[in-house]
């Protein structure tokens, strides 16, 4: 049976389908041949990114097609109900970044408290001239151990959030509506294990006592923190948005930032991706990164055996 991996697929993934006994196709086929490609080809199953959609035409025009594969997350790309309606398998890896963009969330609180993002604007500019003046700027820096961390939405990325946290000595401040506890096992490389028991909490109650706050709800439709939630949080707190663009109101959070009742921000993610609002490019209290969250060597790697492991089981 052949794979045609559209968008690419990690090594690890290749390896695995032709272990299986698959052969996998890794040409980009322009978004138009893509039917004839499939048709002429006899292509059992199509492997996807963001970059190919997957719409009816395909869905209706290639009778060989028996699977889609997502490697990640967000399915906007595949007209999923239709598929499956069709009897086609559609799967995808939701799991498989989570632990990056959670590495991605620290990265960005480290960054943060030690002003590090601001440092290494300004460093190649003013190092040699300015450095005690530099010093004395990035000086007041302050440490996450012993913090109350914030996460709304318990999920997959909010859990492996609060395993870093609870590693580096942080109290775990967590809501989500449906989910009333959760057990994070954290796996320590010498085999030991520890387990934490955590019961979400009301959403005001983050907002209250959490030092810092860190956002893993999939889009509401509208921003979930806007002005009215930031008034309800501490002085000077600090907080991140790795989920989509307008969970935090951008605007909300300038004026907070201008205000100093927010002190620092993180943001990975933008309204009006891919060209984001230059105010908010321009705010030198943000520690930003463009759309990387899920973005490691090693999350590639784990999405391409997960979709090799599920095509295995659902194809052969
Ligand atoms: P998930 O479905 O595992 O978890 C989302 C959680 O949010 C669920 O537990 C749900 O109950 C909870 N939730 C829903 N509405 C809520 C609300 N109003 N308040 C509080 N909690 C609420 O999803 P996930 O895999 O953890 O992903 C979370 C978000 O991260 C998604 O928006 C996803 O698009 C985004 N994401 C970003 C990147 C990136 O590159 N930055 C990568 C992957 C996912």
């Amino acid at each position: 049976m052949k794979i045609l991996a559209n968008d690419g697929i990690a090594k690890s993934g290749i390896d695995a389908l032709e272990t299986a006994g698959f052969e996998v196709i890794t040409d980009t086929v322009a978004q138009e041949r893509l039917v004839k490609y499939i048709n002429d080809n006899n292509i059992t199953g199509l492997l996807v990114r963001s970059a190919t959609k997957v719409r009816k035409d395909i869905i209706d025009s290639c009778s060989s097609l028996k699977l889609i594969g997502r490697g990640g997350v967000g399915m906007d790309n595949i007209d999923v109900d239709y598929a499956r309606e069709k009897g086609l398998h559609v799967i995808n890896t939701p799991g498989a970044s989570s632990a990056s963009v959670a590495e991605l969330v620290f990265a960005h609180l480290f960054g943060m408290v030690r002003f590090l993002f601001d440092s290494n604007r300004n460093m190649p500019l003013d190092g040699d001239t300015r450095f005690k003046e530099l010093k004395k700027n990035y000086g007041a820096g302050i440490e996450l151990r012993g913090k109350k961390i914030g996460i709304i939405g318990f999920g997959r990325i909010g859990r492996e959030v609060a395993k870093i946290a609870l590693g580096q000595g942080m109290e775990v401040l967590a809501h989500d509506p449906y989910c009333e506890t959760a057990t994070i096992d954290l796996d320590f490389y010498d085999g030991q294990k520890l387990s934490f028991n955590i019961n979400t909490i009301a959403i005001e109650d983050v907002y209250k006592n959490a030092d810092f706050i860190t956002v893993h709800v999939p889009f509401q439709g509208k921003p979930l923190i806007s002005k009215k939630e930031i008034n309800m949080m501490k002085d000077n707190v600090g907080l991140i948005n790795a989920a989509r663009g307008g969970v935090i109101d951008e605007s909300d959070l300038l004026d907070a930032l201008e205000s100093g009742k927010v002190r620092f921000a993180g943001l990975d993610v933008f309204v009006n991706e891919p060209t984001p609002n230059m105010r908010v490019l321009m705010t030198h209290q943000i520690s930003m990164t463009p759309h990387i969250g899920a973005a490691t060597l090693e999350a590639q790697d784990r999405i391409g055996t997960e979709l090799a492991e599920q095509i295995e089981s659902l194809l052969k």
